[in-house]
């Protein structure tokens, strides 16, 4: 019977290791995780569920050895408390006025009008419930309502996790590519694109941003990844932004993001417009 891992990670006091540990899970909970603030009012609890396969046993391995002194709690839930689970996390969330980020089995939601996303949570990060997503979607989302983006252009969804800003892009009448060097996520990204209906709008590959066409131009290119790897790949991904065109980076930690912005003035772009969401930021260029 398949069955869930759930790590709990418990950082009595909060405060800047509750703030390290969240980044350290940013890169390594792929696929999002619980934060909630104990009734002490200030110990703050981080829970990560995931399929119970290696890469789970691998992941409550490396929290033990990179957080020796963190109490933490791994338990095993059986398939039934699996959906169950997610359900109680996974609540539909609107974003930038224009996007619903909906569950599977609340497809038939009614939105009022809003672009249904629908993502099913599995191992790839990208529900809609982490700041960095949601930046990204808010920031397209005013990117389309200022008509920056707009129907029939392409776009390179780099870093592509679920899928979830592709199949965004594709609400807003885009087409385009989504790639990530996870072959796993590649997967959980094929079935979101046919949960979404956007199959036709999309192409997926498993790879970084070297494994494009070295002409290949997009009008629209959004890479939510992390802060270091956007700035080792600066150079390599502004040349796929076609002329005129929009770039937008996530991931990338508000105290990280000066460096950033600089790595890609160096090439040669102007001043980002920087939006932040509690410790995180992303930043666009028109
Ligand atoms: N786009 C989704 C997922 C972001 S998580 C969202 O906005 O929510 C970042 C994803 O980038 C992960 O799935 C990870 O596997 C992938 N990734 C990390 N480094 C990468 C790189 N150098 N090139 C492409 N993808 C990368």
């Amino acid at each position: 019977m398949r069955k869930l891992l759930r790590v709990d990670i418990t950082v009595p006091g909060g405060g800047e290791t509750a703030e390290l540990l969240e980044a350290w899970l940013a890169g390594r909970a792929a696929q999002g995780w619980e934060e909630s603030v104990l009734d002490d009012g200030e110990t703050v609890r981080f829970r990560v569920h995931m399929e119970d396969a290696p890469p789970a046993r691998a992941f409550a391995e490396e929290v033990a050895a990179d957080w020796p002194d963190l109490p933490r709690e791994v338990s095993t839930l059986e398939e039934e408390d699996w959906g169950a689970a997610w359900m109680a996390f996974f609540t539909p969330i609107e974003v930038g006025g224009v996007y619903e980020i909906l569950p599977p089995w609340m497809a038939d939601h009614d939105t009022g009008g809003k672009k249904p996303i629908i993502i099913e949570p599995k191992m790839a990060f990208g529900t809609g419930h982490h700041p960095t997503t949601a930046l990204c979607l808010a920031c397209l989302a005013d990117l389309h309502r200022s008509g920056a983006i707009a129907p029939g252009q392409e776009f390179l969804d780099l870093g592509t996790g679920s899928g979830i800003l592709g199949i965004g892009l594709c609400r807003l009448g885009l087409t385009g590519v989504g790639l990530d060097i996870d072959p796993q996520a590649v997967w959980c990204a094929a079935d979101n694109l046919r949960l979404n209906g956007v199959e036709g709008s999309m192409s997926l590959a498993v790879g970084g941003v070297g494994s494009l066409a070295p002409d290949s131009r997009f009008e629209v290119v959004a890479a939510n990844i992390l802060a270091a790897p956007l700035m080792a790949m600066a150079r390599l991904l502004v040349r796929h932004v076609a002329p005129g065109g929009l770039l937008v980076l996530s991931g990338i930690l508000e105290t990280q993001a000066d460096d950033v912005a600089a790595a890609y003035q160096a090439t040669g772009l102007g001043q980002p417009v920087r939006r932040v969401s509690g410790e995180w930021a992303s930043l666009s260029w028109r």
